[in-house]
């Protein structure tokens, strides 16, 4: 779409879509200045690099009305393309000169300098409604703020029931036990009582065992038709004593015995961004430890509230648990053209 200068205002800009569905007009208040409008639907498998022609495919009538789309101005860029409630959220802008601000679902994002550009992650909550939420992002260019909206269109998690088995003094812990959940609970909020700072990794997150999953994050559970709980993580098949590696470069933050969670490390990774390694049978860090994406941090076990050997693994984004699968589909390293990815960036829209 061609950019139309209707004001010589540069004070809001670019109403974009990340979902295909029709654009957001910058509101009528505003003296708006709409630079483009791209709606940028999941990249499909094989989408080809900006001016790539396409076999096939009419380069002049499919693509080339996208090429005119703004690309030296300011520009925002929000993975998953279509996240469920329970997902992390990395919100990146390039083409700015400071510091973006901005608010996803009304969350205040904490921006960091990222690659050539800055970036934010942030996470949907596991009751997060399906529909629509709005993300607006401040960024300065050249002169004026410059205010990016868009909007992410939340899908439905999914979530499954189930019914599992465990010892009961897990379901009904006896008395004695509560304080030591009470100190259990107090080292959790002390390790994700990390002051914020700029990510500690430089590559994508990997799984930290290659395994079936065996329960995926958001299972709705109960446990002896008594206790009823979320599943906060994705658990890894796997026989006691099998490695169990970090998932990206970070700082080990607790390496200690938990009872719910048994053995357990969690490490920071910078960007309020947190892994969680549970129900180990030994531990091989400890608190502080710097750790690489593929270090050994412990092997599996089934310590803790469990049904039998295996690893959960936790991420935490944003302060909440989030769906470390999709943490894995994340691209942190600026070229966000994977299957299922949505961004304005011209030549990656599929009209
Ligand atoms: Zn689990």
């Amino acid at each position: 779409m061609p950019a139309r200068n209707l004001s010589a205002s540069r004070a809001v800009v670019l109403a974009l879509l990340a979902t295909g569905s029709p654009a957001l007009a910058a509101t009528p208040a505003s003296s708006a200045l709409v630079t483009g409008s791209v709606p940028a639907t999941p990249a499909a498998p094989g989408i080809r690099a900006p001016g790539t022609p396409t076999p096939g495919a009419g380069v002049q009538g499919a693509l080339a009305p996208l090429k005119v789309a703004p690309v030296d101005g300011p520009h925002l860029t929000l993975q998953p393309a279509n996240p469920k409630p329970g997902d992390p959220v990395l919100v990146t802008v390039s083409g700015a000169s400071a510091l973006p601000t901005g608010t996803l679902a009304g969350r205040p994002l904490r921006f960091f300098a990222w690659s050539d550009g800055y970036a934010a992650l942030t996470s949907l909550p596991v009751e997060q409604p399906e529909g629509t939420v709005p993300v607006d992002v401040t960024v300065s260019g050249r002169g004026l703020p410059v205010v990016l909206s868009s909007v992410l269109t939340v899908g439905a998690p999914g979530f499954r029931e189930r019914e599992l088995r465990v010892a009961n003094k897990y379901v009904s812990p006896p008395k004695k036990v509560k304080a030591r959940m009470e100190a259990d609970r107090k080292a959790f909020a002390a390790a994700f009582a990390q002051p914020f700072q700029t990510p500690l990794f430089g590559q994508n997150f990997a799984w930290p065992r290659e395994a079936t999953v065996t329960a995926p994050f958001g299972d709705r559970r109960s446990f002896n038709g008594k206790l009823q709980t979320q599943h906060f993580g994705v658990d890894l098949d796997g026989a006691t004593g099998s490695p169990v590696v970090a998932a990206n470069d970070g700082t080990v933050v607790m390496a200690r015995d938990n009872y719910a969670s048994g053995n357990t490390v969690l490490v920071h990774h910078g960007a309020g961004l947190f892994t969680a390694y549970f129900h180990l049978s030994r531990i091989d860090v400890k608190d502080g430890s710097q750790v690489k994406q593929g270090d050994a941090l412990g092997l599996v076990g089934s310590t803790g509230r469990v049904t039998g050997p295996h690893l959960h693994w936790g991420v935490k984004a944003d302060d909440r648990w989030v769906d470390g699968q999709t943490l894995l589909k994340l691209d942190f390293t600026g070229a966000p053209e994977a299957p299922g990815m949505a961004t304005n960036a011209p030549g990656l829209s599929n009209p």
